[in-house]
């Protein structure tokens, strides 16, 4: 693997900088910086997603035919890793890295050129239903029942942990069309407008103090059939590649390397002039080696990919390290911050409070910590991804 980037690779990332330079608003930096939730609020995600669309970047990982850039992986590379160093918000990932790919894989041309279009405008903004009470990692026994009539299935059932349900007009969520067989084959695939009458949406507030996550009942809903895609019962195929992407469709080493500079400027805020501490300085080069031993795999990754592939089962590898070196940078921010980690500010999200009333480096630190807890549960807990490595990587 060649480390080194050409003259043309480099005046390309002196573009996205120039980029992020002109249409970057502090506001937005300042925000996502106080962001103690997994994805920041629309009103943070969503101004940068357009700025991208308008500049044709928004979608790095999808074919050109489809709305990509059409870039190489190190193209792809530069720009995710300039715009988390920056301190870009993060593109809300469910519809551009998660169904967009399953639509383009799977999709009818008909749903291609319905869905694609309005993920790329920011139209839609989707939520993921899988998750059930009592089917998290056994995703296979979900109960969520679609039965058919006519043209329409009728959706009766709940989901579960469902991230900014709150905020969607669209969900993809598996569903149950048959119980005979292996419990694999009763599912399929479908795409639910969050409008339609029967739906309902309890929230759930999480540790870290955020409405991140939310409980859905689904009462009598009628779904057209031709918001499935692919065919009645094969929809644990499509699950399951999405689910590839959503653990390792992006570039994660980046934004930690800039969480990681957060905590540094944390320890030396609240060390003022105090002796460094020993102990916090060799834990921040360990993550900081974890980080570049990760951004090694990630390349490798994307420089094995075409553009618009799924990343297959090394995703659990990219989301378990990923996962557990973030829970690690808040637990040094914790250390770093000490007892004014106790000072809680309820209010959400924290970039509403007035500037300089606090520190803003400090505040964010303990709901972050808190919140960061979820990052080995979600996309599938740990010892799930160790599973899959032991059975698909390793051959046991
Ligand atoms: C903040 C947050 C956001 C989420 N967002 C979404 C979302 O948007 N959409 C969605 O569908 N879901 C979402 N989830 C749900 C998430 O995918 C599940 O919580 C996760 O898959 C674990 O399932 P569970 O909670 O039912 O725990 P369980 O499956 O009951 O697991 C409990 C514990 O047992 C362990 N365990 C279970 N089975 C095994 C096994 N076979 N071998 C070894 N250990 C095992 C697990 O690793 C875990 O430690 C979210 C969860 C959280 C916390």
């Amino acid at each position: 693997m060649n480390l080194e980037f050409s003259v043309e690779e480099l005046a390309f990332r002196d573009e996205v900088k120039a980029f992020i330079a002109q249409c970057l608003p502090a506001s937005l930096v300042r925000a996502q910086q106080m962001t103690t939730s997994v994805f920041p609020e629309p009103e943070v995600s969503m101004p940068w997603h357009r700025a991208l669309r308008e500049r044709g970047w928004v979608a790095p990982s999808w074919p050109v035919e489809h709305g990509g850039p059409g870039w190489s992986p190190a193209q792809r590379y530069l720009f995710e890793t300039e715009c988390a160093l920056a301190g870009a918000p993060i593109v809300y990932p469910l519809g551009i890295r998660m169904v967009g790919p399953v639509i383009i894989g799977y999709g009818t041309p008909e749903q291609k050129r319905t869905w694609l279009p309005r993920i790329l405008s920011g139209e839609d903004y989707w939520c993921q239903g899988y998750s059930e009470p009592g089917s998290g990692s056994d995703l296979a026994s979900l109960k969520t029942r679609a039965v058919r009539e006519g043209d329409h299935y009728v959706v009766n059932g709940t989901k579960i942990w469902t991230t900014h349900a709150h905020h969607a007009n669209r969900m993809f969520a598996l569903v149950r069309t048959a119980d005979t067989g292996r419990k694999q084959e009763g599912i399929s695939f479908l795409l639910i407008d969050m409008n339609t009458p029967g739906i309902t949406i309890r929230p759930i507030n999480t540790i870290g103090g955020e409405h991140e996550v939310n409980q859905i009942f689904f009462d009598d809903v009628r779904v057209p059939v031709e918001n499935r895609v692919g065919d009645e019962g094969q929809g644990w195929a499509m699950g399951k590649y999405l689910l590839e992407f959503e653990r390792g469709g992006g570039i994660a080493s980046g934004r930690l390397r800039r969480e990681l500079e957060k905590v540094e400027r944390v320890l030396d805020e609240v060390r003022g002039s105090a002796p460094r501490d020993v102990r916090m300085e060799d834990e921040f080069i360990a993550l900081a080696c974890d980080i570049d031993a990760l951004e090694m795999i990630e390349l490798r990754v994307m420089t094995a990919l075409q553009v618009g592939q799924n990343p297959g089962a090394i995703s659990s590898l990219l989301k378990l390290r990923a996962s557990e070196i973030r829970q690690s940078i808040t637990r040094l921010g914790v250390d770093a911050v000490g007892a004014a980690g106790l000072v809680w500010e309820p209010r959400r999200p924290l970039y509403d409070l007035p500037e300089g009333i606090v520190s803003e480096r400090v505040l964010p630190v303990m709901s972050t910590y808190l919140n960061t807890r979820a990052q080995t549960i979600f996309g599938g807990a740990s010892e799930i991804q160790r599973d899959i490595m032991a059975k698909t990587l390793l051959g046991l």
